[in-house]
C-alpha cells in the first residue's frame, strides 16, 4: 500500500478523493435545500487553514448567491488538541444580521466550534449553522448540533485534503491516516 511520510510519521490512505467528492455533493445539496429561499445571501465562513480544500469544493456546488468570509483559529499542536482556541486572523467582514454557515475541516473535541458559535453570536449573526467535512463522533460530545456533516470517522489522527501534521500534508488530494 502506498504511504506518505511527513516529518517523523508515516500515513496510509484512508478516505479516497471519490468518497470525499460524494460526501461534499450531499452536503451541498442539503445547504441548497435549506438556503434556497433566503432573502439575503448566506455567508460561508472558511475556517483557515484546514478548510480551504473543503470550502473550494463545496462552494462551487452551491449554485445560490453566497458570500465567502474567512477566519483563522488555532488550538492544535502536533497531533493533539491543546489549550484554548486562539484567533490568529480575525473575521474578514461583518456578520451582523446574517446567516452564517461555519465550514470546518473536522470537528474533534468541538472546542473550535464552541468558540466560533459564541463569537459569531456575539458579533450579531442572525443564525449560525455548523458544517464540517469530517467529524469524530466518539470524541465530539458537545451540545452544538452539526447541521451538515460530510463523513464520520474513527478517533485517529488524519491528514490530507487541507488537514496538516505540523503544516505538512494539506496538499494531499485525499485523506491519509496515521499508520499504527
Ligand atoms: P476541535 O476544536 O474540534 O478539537 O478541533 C478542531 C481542529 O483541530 C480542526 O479544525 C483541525 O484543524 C484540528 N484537528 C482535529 N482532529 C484532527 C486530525 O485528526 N488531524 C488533523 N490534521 N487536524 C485535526
Ligand atoms: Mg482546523
Amino acid at each position: 500500500m502506498k504511504s506518505v511520510t511527513l516529518h517523523d510519521k508515516t500515513f496510509v490512505p484512508y478516505i479516497s478523493n471519490a468518497e470525499l467528492m460524494a460526501a461534499i455533493d450531499k452536503v451541498a445539496e442539503k445547504i441548497i435545500e435549506n438556503h434556497k429561499n433566503d432573502t439575503e445571501p448566506p455567508i460561508l465562513l472558511c475556517v483557515l487553514n484546514g478548510s480551504v480544500m473543503f470550502v473550494s469544493e463545496l462552494m462551487k456546488r452551491i449554485e445560490l448567491p453566497l458570500e465567502l468570509m474567512s477566519i483563522k483559529v488555532a488550538s492544535y499542536s502536533g497531533t493533539s488538541s491543546v489549550g484554548p482556541v486562539k484567533e490568529v486572523q480575525g473575521l474578514t467582514g461583518s456578520v451582523k444580521g446574517r446567516n452564517v454557515i461555519v465550514c470546518e475541516d473536522i470537528v474533534d473535541t468541538g472546542k473550535t466550534l464552541a468558540y466560533l458559535s459564541e463569537t459569531l453570536h456575539e458579533r450579531g449573526a442572525a443564525k449560525v449553522e455548523m458544517c464540517t467535512m469530517l467529524t469524530k463522533p466518539d470524541v465530539y460530545k458537545g451540545n452544538i448540533p452539526l447541521d451538515y456533516v460530510g463523513l464520520e470517522i474513527e478517533n485517529r489522527f488524519i491528514v490530507g485534503f487541507g488537514l496538516d501534521y505540523d503544516q505538512l500534508g494539506r496538499n494531499i488530494n485525499e485523506i491519509y491516516i496515521l499508520k499504527q
